[in-house]
């Protein structure tokens, strides 16, 4: 892989972001973009896609993605993008254009691919790029005629006026890797439209004051803003990967369509809605010509129309993911399910290996339920067998029975086992970090090895009658009464507790006068079979007992039994919930990968439908996207070595959107079998326990709170 250095990204960026901000200066009068076009050609970046001797691009796609960005975010209307573009066919195509001059590609009447209808961003170029007629992949040079604006004035579209008579027979797959490249910096011009917007509009809800405070402090604009940052972020997780497909040495061809599909099919809604959100944040100032709302507004909806809207990129998605992908059965439920990282990161042999083996191992490992047994029963079976396969813990330290690897590998096992259409993966790593993080080397030597095993089954137990989203408003108490505690109170929604040997429990050791409510709290590891201990399974929406109630009476722990010291049982907590919303700590990932594959077979011969494939297309979209955005994350991790934090709200939220959208979407796509009970009856099921993703770990509400206030920093 080409790997472009952080700092000399960061540094390109800057000099675009100085050219952006001098462009936003200038205003937006009709020729702007002359002097902004003219300050890129001295800053060399109109060159980033022109071939070196050897025909590799002048600079990485990143790069050029960088610097589009930068430049959306004033929506600049200098015509870089169109420039890029036929600057990169050229060199793919071996076309010659002629120097010093702007060009540009002429796309079809849907403006949805390469073709030879219209010259698009067209301010200045003189000639564009055309796909012949004949559907080979030949490549001609044609003349721009008269220009039109769009609806982003800023972005012309021109007739293509006649051919010069240059142009070289470029080929389909060179057409293909043509269009990766496009839709991917669409995709980047639309993101930073949306984040410059954005931003300005979380500057001016601080500001703005209606009934004596600033509008940012009621929880509607929060929340609005909020979900559109979720949305943008998990953008740029997906822009992420489809640059550094298109920056993978060798090239895989799949791997850079499929990542195009992906972030050109997310940006294209998602990145409207972040605009609509910021305009209705600003209020009736947007609506008025002068304000730039409108401005970044008119250009994601051309963004979105150009090189595919998401109804054309779906399908097309779905057919770079074929059902029999991979090398796991065709049959089997899950395969065809996508991933993140294949070929995105070929170049890296020991990653490569390791999904290999994993997929083997796959192969010859399945695993049925028995009769009569215990769907958590069989999931714990199915973790031990894992386990010792070498599966689980992958970025646990070895001396708890860990692998000591990144992060990403963990993504790779979710991945897989989805692939495979396998039970879920074990859902360790949430519950065992307080532990790694706060408990003593006793605690760790004795609890974490049996946890990543699979042979020690854990449960939380933190929420109370009253304690739900207020959970520092627990009232179940711990007395200390020399070397032990006694614990009394109730727990309720603890998922799995009838089957848990441990519980990670928070109590109340103190509720001195004055103290914040969260002061006072301690957590302990409670062993499941202590005297005292009485477990009532609930009957959950699905039908079956999903969580229970838990009484505790008198229950006495021994001191050792605290995890850290008295009242460290909030961060405690918080460091747990935070590991619980991210999708490869609890498994998620290879559930949504194994309920995606298995929808899909489903369908059977109705696949072909163009309405089930745009589902289907839709479906898989999200799923990649969320296995990206927790790629991401745990990269991140790995490189700072920081614990989990606000940021994971992020991840729940998308996570939600995933789980839901797949359940929903698969009610539509099966009708009336999956109401009429038989086979499919276990989708109604699993419908019905995805409206619980926007409730347990934090309501959704809660974490778009928490993403407004402690990553947007609007006020309390
Ligand atoms: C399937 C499932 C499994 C669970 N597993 C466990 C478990 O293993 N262990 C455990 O300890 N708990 C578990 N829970 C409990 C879960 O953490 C709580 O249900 C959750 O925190 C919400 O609390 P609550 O149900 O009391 O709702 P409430 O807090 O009463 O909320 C009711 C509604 O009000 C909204 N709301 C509350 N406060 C605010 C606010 N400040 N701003 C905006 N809106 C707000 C909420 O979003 C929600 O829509 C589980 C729950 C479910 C559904």
């Amino acid at each position: 892989m080409t790997a472009v250095a952080d700092d000399e990204l960061e540094l390109v960026r800057g000099t675009a972001r100085q050219i952006a901000q001098r462009c936003a200066k200038a205003g937006h009068d009709a020729d702007a973009h002359v002097t902004c076009w003219q300050a890129l050609v001295e800053a060399g970046l109109t060159e980033l896609r022109e071939g070196e001797p050897d025909n590799t691009p002048a600079a990485p796609a990143a790069m050029a993605a960088a610097v589009v960005e930068e430049l959306a975010r004033v929506v600049c209307g200098a015509p870089l993008l169109g420039h890029l573009l036929a600057a990169e066919l050229a060199r793919l195509g071996g076309v010659v254009l002629p120097a010093g001059e702007a060009w540009t590609v002429a796309l079809d009447d849907t403006w949805s691919r390469l073709g030879n209808a219209v010259g698009w961003d067209a301010a200045r170029a003189t000639v564009a790029l055309a796909l012949d007629g004949a559907g080979t992949g030949g490549v001609s040079v044609v003349t721009v005629g008269d220009r039109d604006v769009t609806a982003d004035p800023t972005r012309r579209i021109a007739t293509c006026a006649g051919p010069t008579g240059q142009g070289a027979e470029a080929g389909i797959d060179t057409i293909a890797a043509f269009h990766a490249f496009a839709r991917t910096l669409v995709a980047a011009d639309a993101v930073g439209a949306a984040a410059g917007v954005l931003d300005a509009a979380l500057g001016y809800v601080q500001e703005r004051v209606q009934f004596g405070v600033p509008v940012g402090s009621f929880q509607a604009v929060q929340h609005l803003l909020a979900e559109a940052f979720v949305r943008l972020e998990a953008a740029r997780s997906s822009l992420t990967f489809a640059t550094r497909a298109l920056d993978a040495t060798p090239l895989d061809p799949a791997a850079a369509t499929r990542t195009s599909l992906v972030v050109k099919g997310w940006t294209g809604d998602a990145v409207v809605d972040v605009v609509e959100a910021a305009v209705q944040a600003f209020g009736g100032i947007a609506i008025t010509w002068e304000h730039p709302a409108h401005r970044h507004l008119r250009r994601v909806l051309v963004d979105r129309q150009s090189l595919g809207a998401p109804a054309t990129v779906d399908p097309l998605l779905l057919d770079a993911t074929p059902l029999d992908a991979g090398s796991t059965d065709a049959g089997s439920p899950g395969a065809g399910s996508p991933d993140a990282t294949e070929g995105v990161t070929a170049d890296d042999t020991e990653l490569a290996r390791f999904r290999r083996d994993l997929r083997r191992w796959l192969r010859e490992h399945g695993i049925e339920r028995r009769e009569d047994e215990e769907h958590a029963r069989f999931l714990q079976r199915w973790h031990q067998e894992l386990a010792a396969g070498g599966w689980v813990g992958l970025s646990w330290p070895q001396e708890y029975g860990g692998h000591g690897l990144s992060g990403v590998y963990e993504v790779v096992v979710n991945e897989e086992i989805g692939r495979a259409g396998a039970p879920d993966a074990p859902r360790v790593g949430y519950m065992g970090r307080a532990l790694l993080t706060w408990g003593s080397e006793q605690q760790r030597t004795r609890y974490l090895p049996g946890l990543l095993r699979g042979d020690d089954y854990w449960c939380q137990g933190f929420s109370e009658p009253g304690a739900g989203s207020d959970l520092a408003n627990i009232s179940t108490r711990a007395v200390r009464d020399g070397d032990r505690y006694v614990i009394s109170g109730q727990k309720v929604w603890t998922s799995y507790g009838e089957f848990a040997d441990f519980c990670l429990l928070l109590a109340r050791t103190s509720s001195a006068a004055g103290q914040p409510k969260h002061k006072g709290i301690s957590a302990f590891v409670l062993p499941m079979d202590s005297p005292g201990v009485e477990v009532r399974p609930i009957r959950a929406i699905t039908g079956h007992s999903e969580f229970c109630e838990i009484f505790l009476d008198d229950v006495e722990l021994g001191a050792e039994q605290r995890i850290g010291a008295e009242g460290d049982g909030w961060p405690i907590a918080m460091m747990t919930v935070s590991y619980e919303r991210g999708a490869a700590d609890v498994g998620y990932l290879s559930k949504f990968g194994a309920a995606l594959g298995e929808l899909r077979r489903l369908v059977g011969k109705r696949a072909d439908e163009p309405t089930v494939r745009l589902e289907l297309g839709r479906l898989t979209r999200l799923y990649t996207l969320l296995g990206q955005h927790v790629e991401r994350r745990l990269e991140d991790r790995q490189r700072t070595q920081a614990v989990p934090g606000p940021e994971m709200s992020v991840d729940k939220v998308l996570m939600t959107l995933v789980d839901q959208s797949l359940h929903a979407g698969a009610l539509r796509l099966l009708g009336p079998g999956a109401l009429a009970g038989g086979d499919r009856g276990e989708w109604l099921e699993r419908y019905f326990y995805s409206r619980a993703a926007s409730i347990y770990g934090g309501s959704q509400q809660i974490q778009l709170n928490i993403i407004a206030q402690r990553l947007l920093g609007l006020p309390h």
